[in-house]
């Protein structure tokens, strides 16, 4: 069996044990809910590093934790006692203008990618906040993604940003949001949000704290023609506060980091909804209203447009029937906070889920305790994906993700 010697020598990246410097860096992840002390971080520097990090873990019996950005709610990035392939340093991307595609290493984050595709006037779309990685929002379950090739669309600067609206007004506001997104132009993205106020100057100072819904919205056609795209939201009742005008499709992406800092104890549960009837706006509009902290929310995406001209068959993707993903999240430094915040969470979840119409929800916004609704979340694609990895990892080595098990 190889020693930790050996692969010291088989690497170039640092090989990192507990005690050596950068471990207690190394093990952490985004989510401070998972203190967990792997027994190795192989920080891959060329993808003959994740090779031997693979054969590694593998002949040694241990855990094997692959890690992009580290984002999960999970903590699938980690591992006690296991091994930690970390691909962060693996996070060039090259940009090929002609064919309009970016190949980003297997440890880019969406703040790398974005940076680097800006340049050209181009982008695709990613997660709403520059530090999560591209490979996990991306994939999950088969093997060692070390880079990935993106399709790019000529996106420079938007027209968009954050809304804030009275809590009163969050019924109209939702159903609003519900009529419009499904016809909006699909230069329009969209969601709605709770949103406690952070003391920031857009925000008059008497309502910092308080409680809002909103509308963050990103309109990627002509900039000038972006006001008239977001009217029908500002048609509902009165902005309170916004920060909405032309700016960089990166900024936009990094608006909400300093809503994330990595170590905030965070909490997540989610569905796809199919409806919003009257009954689900009511109960969106008796909990929402209770966000615990600051980076506490629910976020209500769309899903529309070209998501909805992919067969169910062609990607693992199996929910294309759904019009939204919901997530609830709650999001607090201090683990005092965790209680209160959880069940938050699940109150919330409980009163609404009745009301999705569905009974999956996006995989990445699942945490630790839905494990089991793996099968649900992949919906009609699940079958097709345990006969894949019965193929290729039958003995379900990579299994720290949302697991798709092997078919017998
Ligand atoms: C603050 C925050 C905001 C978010 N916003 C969004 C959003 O706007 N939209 C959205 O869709 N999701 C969002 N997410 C959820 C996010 O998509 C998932 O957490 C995602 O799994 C994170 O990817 P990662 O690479 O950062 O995480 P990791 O924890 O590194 O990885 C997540 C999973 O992917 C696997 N994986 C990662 N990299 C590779 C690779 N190179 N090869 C093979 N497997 C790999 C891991 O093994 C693990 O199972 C957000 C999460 C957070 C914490």
């Amino acid at each position: 069996m190889t020693t930790i010697a050996e692969l010291r020598e088989q690497v170039r990246g640092p090989v990192i044990e507990p005690g050596d410097d950068g471990y207690e860096e190394g093990r952490r992840v985004h989510n401070g809910m998972h203190d967990r002390r792997p027994a190795l971080i192989v920080r891959a520097a060329a993808t003959a590093d994740a090779i031997a990090a693979v054969n590694y873990a593998r002949e040694a019996g241990l855990d094997l934790a692959v890690r992009g950005g580290g984002h999960s709610g999970p903590g699938f990035g980690t591992s006690d006692g296991g091994v930690v392939l970390d691909l962060s340093l693996l996070n060039n991307v090259f940009v090929d203008r002609t064919k309009r595609t970016a190949r980003a290493g297997g440890g880019t984050t969406w703040g790398d990618f974005n940076h680097a595709t800006h340049a050209y006037g181009l982008a695709t779309t990613g997660g709403i906040i520059s530090t999560t990685g591209v490979s996990g929002l991306t994939l999950g379950n088969f093997g060692v993604v070390t880079s990935l090739e993106l399709a790019l669309h000529p996106v420079d600067t938007i027209y968009g940003g954050p809304m804030f609206f009275e809590v009163a007004d969050a019924p109209a506001l939702m159903r609003a949001y519900d009529d419009y997104i499904q016809e909006a132009p699909e230069q329009l993205g969209a969601f709605f949000a709770w949103q406690m106020a952070p003391p920031l100057p857009f925000i008059p100072e008497d309502r910092h704290g308080d409680v809002f819904c909103a509308i963050v919205a990103c309109w990627s056609g002509r900039p000038e023609q972006g006001e008239q795209a977001i009217k029908p939201f500002r048609d509902v009742a009165e902005v309170k506060a916004e920060h909405v005008g032309p700016m960089p499709y990166p900024a936009l992406n990094a608006a909400f980091d300093g809503l994330f800092p990595k170590g905030i104890r965070q909490y997540w549960k989610g569905d796809y909804v199919r409806d919003l009837p009257d009954e689900a706006i009511a109960a969106h509009a008796e909990h929402g209203p209770g966000v615990p902290t600051v980076s506490s929310t629910m976020h209500l995406y769309s899903i529309n447009g070209a998501a909805a001209r992919v067969g169910p068959e062609e990607t693992a993707f199996g929910h294309r029937d759904a019009r939204y993903a919901m997530v609830i999240l709650s999001a607090s430094p201090d683990p005092g906070d965790d209680e209160a915040d959880i069940r938050w969470v699940r109150d919330y979840y409980a009163a609404v889920h009745p009301y999705s119409g569905t009974r999956g929800g996006y995989v990445n916004f699942m945490d630790s305790d839905d494990a089991a609704r793996a099968p649900e979340n992949y919906g009609g694609s699940y079958e097709r994906l345990r006969a894949i990895k019965a193929e290729y990892d039958p003995d379900n080595l990579f299994h720290l993700n949302q697991n798709v098990t092997p078919a017998d």
